[in-house]
Order: structure tokens, then C-alpha cells, then sequence
């Protein structure tokens, strides 16, 4: 009974594993509209580590044997390493201003309108019935 079920869980993981490998195409298409590089290689790493726990949890059932199971293993962990080091390369590159003007962008969405008491100037916060700022004499917004 066990044995049985290992194998069939074992044919989930196996599918699981494929499927993404098989759809490539069409997932990074769509991807690559909707996300940046950097998503997309937080999503691949996901996706390899969850093998490489899929591919552990098949050794332990007996589906694979030491020698494969360290094999592609290594493979697996080789490949989440340069993974790792592309979304290192990103993030330390200027490639991070895209990402946080992303951020900034998407938050944008929701937020209220800036405040028209606020010095485009310098910054300062004046009342709302004021026409020039206090601070600089910079001429206020929506007066
Ligand atoms: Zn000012």
C-alpha cells in the first residue's frame, strides 16, 4: 500500500517536474509582458527548489537510487546557484531602479493626490489657504 502510493505520488512529482518544461513557451511569453527579469528568476528559482525537495522526497521513497538521486541533484542545485547569482547580478546592478520605479509605479495606483499645500519646492507644509510658500515664497500647487 505504501509502495503504491509512493508511486503515485512519485507520478505527480514526475509530472509536475515536466509540465513546466513543456510549457515553457507559452509561460515565459506571457512573462515576459506581465514581469520583469527579476520575477521571472525568483519564479524559476521556486520552481527549481521545489524539485530539488520533489526529487529528495523520491529518494526517500526508494524511487531513485543514491547515485541518481545525488547526481541530479548537484545538477539541480548548480542550476539554482547561477539563479541565484543572476537575481544577485540584478539587484546589485542599476537594473534595481527599474525595479523600485516598478514598485513606486504599482503603488502609485491607490494613493491620494499630492497635496496642494505641500512646496513643490521645497517641501515644506504649508496651510491649505496659502498661495506661495512660507518657507522658499515658491508658488504652491492648485492656487
Ligand atoms: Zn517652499
Amino acid at each position: 500500500m505504501i509502495y503504491l502510493f509512493c508511486g503515485l505520488l512519485g507520478g505527480a512529482v514526475l509530472a509536475a517536474i515536466c509540465v513546466p518544461l513543456f510549457s515553457k513557451d507559452d509561460t515565459l511569453e506571457s512573462a515576459i509582458i506581465e514581469e520583469t527579469e527579476w520575477d521571472l528568476l525568483q519564479r524559476k528559482k521556486e520552481i527549481i527548489l521545489g524539485n530539488i525537495q520533489d526529487l529528495d522526497f523520491e529518494h526517500k521513497c526508494g524511487k531513485l537510487s543514491d547515485e541518481d538521486h545525488q547526481k541530479i541533484r548537484s545538477e539541480m542545485a548548480e542550476e539554482a546557484s547561477l539563479v541565484l547569482k543572476e537575481i544577485d547580478n540584478i539587484e546589485s546592478s542599476q537594473d534595481l531602479d527599474a525595479l523600485i520605479r516598478r514598485e513606486v509605479s504599482a503603488r502609485k495606483g491607490g494613493v491620494r493626490e499630492v497635496d496642494p499645500a505641500l512646496c513643490p519646492s521645497c517641501g515644506e507644509k504649508n496651510i491649505v489657504t496659502s498661495k506661495f510658500c512660507a518657507e522658499c515664497g515658491a508658488k504652491l500647487i492648485g492656487q
